[in-house]
């Protein structure tokens, strides 16, 4: 079977067209519902939180990143909007608009999800498990690489597991690239997630599940990152920005691979974030990706970034054998990586092994 996949409905791109927003969001407002705006508290007090569209009648919540998003505070959150619609003698928010980075656009996609789904966001991580549309949700990032901004998923940690909420009605409805918001993130936040689309791209173009599509938005990706990370070019923002747009694209069609397992581990036991997460993996693993990790290095060099080391100094035993639990769940990873005899390859010692090394 081939993947009939959900694309974004619609996009705006370019610098200054997050001033476009209003417009968008004006037709939505049919009868004055709400709209709710989910922004990251990075921009608490700074100018952003000024031309952030909102009328009387909004929501504007700060959500909180300093942890990766879980299934409780997507709850939380959705209890917080459900009561301030009551309170407003409302049903639902004319929309759900996630202003950050990949955590706050996947709680304004979890949230939307939750305000028309019944009980816990932990019951839907997994893959079409929703049944009800979302509320019309809008993301504008500002920070990219992850991608999320076009994928079909919302990546939570649960109680038992990480994983997203995979489905259609995940996919945004409606998207604002403004490369102007993305330059004022500090340089290792930037270059963390830029690289989770390098690595994205890496993984994609070398897996066996590549094909014409997912190679298309890849090589492409992989360009822009070369240009934005070694070569150095004036619209650097504007070209980051559709990298992670491609890079997301290909991967939609593929799969990650090796690094993303890893980096899996390494956030659901030790909380650490998936760009950092990905890069301190991807550092290891020169075996599997002999040229990406080259150039990684070279990037890293260039835009002199100290990737920290012994993040394992600390570590449990128990810690360890967790980690390579959570790893080893994601099958198709493996697989596209290595192939379908990927077993063979992968055991729990080598696992460890490329753990230990970080
Ligand atoms: P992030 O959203 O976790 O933000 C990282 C830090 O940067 C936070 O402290 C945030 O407050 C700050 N920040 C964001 N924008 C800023 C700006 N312009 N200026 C200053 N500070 C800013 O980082 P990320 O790397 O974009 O996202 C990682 C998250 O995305 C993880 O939770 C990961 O699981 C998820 N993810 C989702 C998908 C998907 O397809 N849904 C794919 C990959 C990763
Ligand atoms: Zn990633």
């Amino acid at each position: 079977m081939f993947r009939n996949f959900k694309m974004v409905s619609h996009v705006v791109f370019g610098r200054g067209c997050f001033d476009q927003l209003e417009d968008i969001l004006a037709a939505r407002r049919s009868s004055n519902e709400p709209v709710v705006f989910m922004v990251d508290d990075a921009f608490d007090g700074r100018p952003l939180e000024k031309r952030v569209p909102l009328r009387d009648q909004d929501l504007l919540m700060w959500v909180n990143v300093d942890h990766e998003p879980k299934t409780s505070y997507v709850d939380e959150l959705t209890t917080e909007v459900r009561q301030a619609m009551e309170k407003a003698g409302k049903d639902l928010p004319a929309a759900v608009v996630g202003i950050g980075g990949g955590s706050t656009m996947d709680l304004a996609k979890a949230v939307s999800l939750m305000l028309t789904n019944p009980g816990s966001s932990a019951d839907y991580q997994g893959w079409d498990l929703i049944k009800n549309p979302a509320v019309y949700h809008v993301a504008v990032p500002t920070l990219s690489g992850t991608g999320s901004e076009v994928s079909r998923t919302t990546v939570l940690t649960g109680p038992e597991k990480k994983l997203g909420i995979n489905s259609d009605y995940t996919v945004f409805d409606q998207i604002v690239l403004d490369p102007r918001l993305i330059a004022g993130a500090p340089a290792d936040q930037r270059f963390y997630t830029g690289m989770d689309c390098y690595i994205h791209c890496i993984e994609s173009l070398t897996g066996t599940y590549l094909n014409a599509f997912s190679q298309a938005y890849g090589e492409k990706a992989l360009s822009l990152c070369r240009q934005v990370f070694l070569e150095g070019c004036p619209d650097a923002d504007d070209k980051l920005m559709m990298a992670s747009y491609f890079g997301g694209m290909s991967i939609a069609y593929s799969q990650v691979g090796v690094c993303h397992a890893l980096s899996y581990g390494l956030g659901f036991v030790l909380g650490i974030h998936h760009g950092i997460g990905n890069c301190i993996a991807f550092n290891q693993l020169e075996e599997y990706y002999p040229d990406g990790v080259r150039e990684f290095r070279q990037m890293l060099d260039k835009q002199q970034i100290n990737l920290p080391a012994n993040v394992m100094a600390d570590v449990s035993r128990e810690q360890i054998e967790k980690m390579i639990d959570v790893a080893l769940i994601l099958e198709p990873l493996w697989e596209n990586a290595l192939g379908k005899d990927w077993q063979k390859q992968m055991t729990r010692r080598r696992i460890r092994e490329l753990y230990l090394a970080m």
